[in-house]
């Protein structure tokens, strides 16, 4: 392991078995019907990936959004900028929100009412990681992957300075990199 993480919270295998079920349960949930998933990049792209692949009865689009807030270093404002539009045309679409972890909850509760805003027929979110002790606003999320403590975590699409997403599993971020940055 790079000397920059303190240690693996989750591993390849733990995050395989955990998006297989949110898998089976999206499955259920959509059966028969079209839906529309909307990654948000860059963080989110390795989970839609594989939800997108593991949905078997479910007729799926993918697409992308992106989006900044503002403010500085790791805080979020709640000022959320989209830079990527959404290809498609949202009205009367059923819509999943994929990102991949929620802290403050504010970036997801302002992609929530903007896709709402366009007339979606549903919009529904998925989450891998949750941090439930950083939640200032409530967000309902339908499908979350794992709840995990307040600690900045790389790996499995999530960066630290553009590094670390293309590893299979979800590391602790070590305190050393956070003093220096
Ligand atoms: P929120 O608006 O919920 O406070 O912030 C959520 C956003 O901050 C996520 O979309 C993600 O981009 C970023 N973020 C929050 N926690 C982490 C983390 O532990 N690691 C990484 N790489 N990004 C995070
Ligand atoms: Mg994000």
């Amino acid at each position: 392991m790079p000397d920059e993480l303190a240690r693996t919270l989750l591993s390849e295998q733990q995050i395989r078995v955990r998006v297989a079920d949110m898998a089976a349960e999206i499955d259920a949930d959509y059966a028969g019907r079209d839906l529309l998933l909307i990654g948000v990049l860059k963080g989110a792209v390795m989970l839609t990936a594989d939800l997108a692949r593991a949905l078997e009865h479910t007729n799926v689009e993918m697409d992308w959004t992106s989006v900044s807030s503002y403010g500085s270093g790791s805080t979020t404002s709640g000022v959320v900028r989209m830079l990527k539009e959404p290809d498609s045309d949202i009205a009367g679409r059923h819509v999943l929100l994929v990102e991949d972890t929620t802290d403050s909850g504010l970036t997801l509760a302002w992609l929530l009412e903007n896709l709402r805003a366009r007339g979606a027929a549903s919009v529904e979110i998925c989450t891998l990681l949750r941090k439930p002790e950083l939640a200032l606003v409530e967000v309902a999320v339908r499908y979350v992957g794992f709840d995990i403590p307040p600690e900045f975590v790389v790996g499995y699409g999530l960066d630290y300075a553009q590094r670390y997403r293309t590893l299979p599993y979800i590391a602790v971020l070590a305190p050393h990199v956070y003093a220096t940055s």
